[in-house]
């Protein structure tokens, strides 16, 4: 068979030999984790003639970013899917010029049911436009469901899809000044291979230290010393890009300690969860076409969305958030798929579990390496962003999602955060 350019382009991002790369000793900077900030920090530093080394704790590069092929056959985006913002992404033109495939797709609910009652759509989404401007539009930091009726059951539905659904909190947890500080993120992509194979490509080339923890970052002397569990590294900076939950969980420890404002500004930004629960489906589609969006809205937060069957595979993604997403992730793949199953059979009859032949759990919750699913601030606490990208006496510089300005919690976003800490420390750094 004839390899067609993109299978060409893609076959050889899979041959790339990751993580066997001699390694400078003494690099300019160290760069701890090889997700989308990591991958864009190194490249922009590289570009620069600067050298770098990236450690990454997994086994993989990616972070946050992975697609898997192998569970259901298909690729199935474990962590990011839709490329936000597709018009302003520092993904979009890398995927088109590469190869991969990307198709339109917003995620407004399409189909809505309040419970086992088939439900117009455009009531929730009407509901939720509103809510959003309201959010938007305060002046003082508070949680957002202080600002909004959440009485009425289209209320209660778009309220779960603003908070849980999307930015991975309930709206108690939610920062209204936060949630303001937020770009539009349409127009939205997905990708056939998956984001993660897009970031993965990315990368690919980079000098990464695998299955290498970074335990400690020594900082008391010139430069710094990063400390992991195949020896230490020498540089003039790091660039830390792991999660604000990696770093509350004491991760790193950091000698001497950081700054209080850096500590009380990681702790303000918690992670929040977004958990997918996929569903293979088989012998029927519930008279679904392929994306359609689907939200089963419930009372006291218990709603569940399925992306179905995207690029015509046999999947319905499920998403659970906020507190049910923490839950159900605790509770465990087995008990999160019968919840899923058992919402498919609330909209679609009793026969409808008969058709999942196999599901699945994402897992960002217990991941050590990940402890959530992406980070929101603690109302009240919206200067913690900033608080968090000053750099640490010139030599230590934070990037990642929470740090992404407009597109916080995206990996566009941490692309770009990646890249202006790169730039931040080619400005301070002399080397
Ligand atoms: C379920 C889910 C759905 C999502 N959906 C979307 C979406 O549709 N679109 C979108 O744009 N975004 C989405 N996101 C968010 C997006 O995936 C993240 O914002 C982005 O990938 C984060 O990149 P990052 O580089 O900041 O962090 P990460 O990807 O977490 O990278 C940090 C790296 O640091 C490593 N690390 C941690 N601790 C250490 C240590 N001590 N030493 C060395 N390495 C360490 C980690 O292993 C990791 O590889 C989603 C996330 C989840 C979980």
């Amino acid at each position: 068979m004839m390899l067609t350019r993109r299978a060409a382009l893609l076959g050889l991002a899979a041959a790339a030999p990751l993580g066997a790369f001699r390694l400078p000793s003494d690099p300019d900077v160290v760069v701890v984790g090889a997700g989308s900030a990591g991958i864009a920090a190194a490249l922009t530093l590289q570009a620069q003639g600067r050298s770098v080394v990236v450690v990454e704790a997994m086994d993989r590069i990616g972070g946050r970013a992975l697609t898997d092929t192998s569970t259901f056959g298909v690729p199935f985006d474990v962590g990011c899917a839709w490329l936000h913002k597709s018009d302003d992404n520092p993904y979009t033109g890398y995927a088109r010029a590469n190869g991969f495939r990307l198709q339109a797709h917003e995620y407004d609910p399409e189909r809505v049911w309040l419970g086992s009652q088939p439900t117009p759509a455009r009531l929730v989404n009407e509901a939720e436009a509103a809510m959003s401007e309201t959010i938007a539009d305060a002046e003082a930091d508070v949680p957002a469901s202080t600002l909004v009726d959440l009485s009425d059951p289209i209320a209660e539905a778009a309220g779960d899809y603003l908070g849980a659904l999307d930015m991975a909190v309930d709206l108690d947890e939610l920062s209204s000044l936060d949630y303001a500080s937020t770009d539009d993120l349409e127009p939205n992509l997905l990708c056939a291979e998956g984001f993660g194979s897009i970031v993965h490509h990315r990368g690919r080339a980079l000098p990464v230290r695998l299955n290498t923890p970074v335990r400690h970052i020594r900082w008391d002397g010139p430069g710094v010393t990063v400390e992991t569990d195949a020896g230490s590294i020498q540089a003039g900076a790091v660039i830390v890009t792991v999660s604000t939950g990696v770093l509350a969980n004491g991760g790193i420890r950091f000698t001497p300690d950081l700054p209080v404002e850096t500590q009380e500004a990681v702790t303000d930004i918690p992670m929040g969860m977004l958990a997918k629960i996929p569903l293979q489906i088989r012998g029927q589609r519930f008279g679904l076409e392929p994306f359609t969006d689907v939200l089963l809205a419930r009372r006291g937060r218990r709603d569940l969305y399925f992306l179905s069957f995207p690029f015509d595979t046999d999947l319905m993604v499920g998403f659970v958030g906020g507190d049910l997403g923490w839950e159900l992730s605790a509770a465990g793949e087995d008990a999160a798929v019968d919840f899923a199953t058992q919402g498919l059979v609330e909209m679609f009859g009793s026969d409808a579990a008969s058709a999942v032949v196999k599901g699945g759990l994402t897992r960002w919750a217990s991941n050590p390496w990940t402890r959530g699913a992406y980070a929101a601030v603690t109302p009240g606490r919206h200067g913690a962003r900033e608080a968090l990208a000053r750099p640490v006496g010139d030599r230590i510089f934070f990037a990642g999602e929470a740090l992404a300005r407009g597109l916080i919690q995206t990996c566009g976003g941490a692309f770009r955060s990646g890249e202006a800490a790169a730039r931040a420390v080619s400005a301070l750094v002399r080397v």
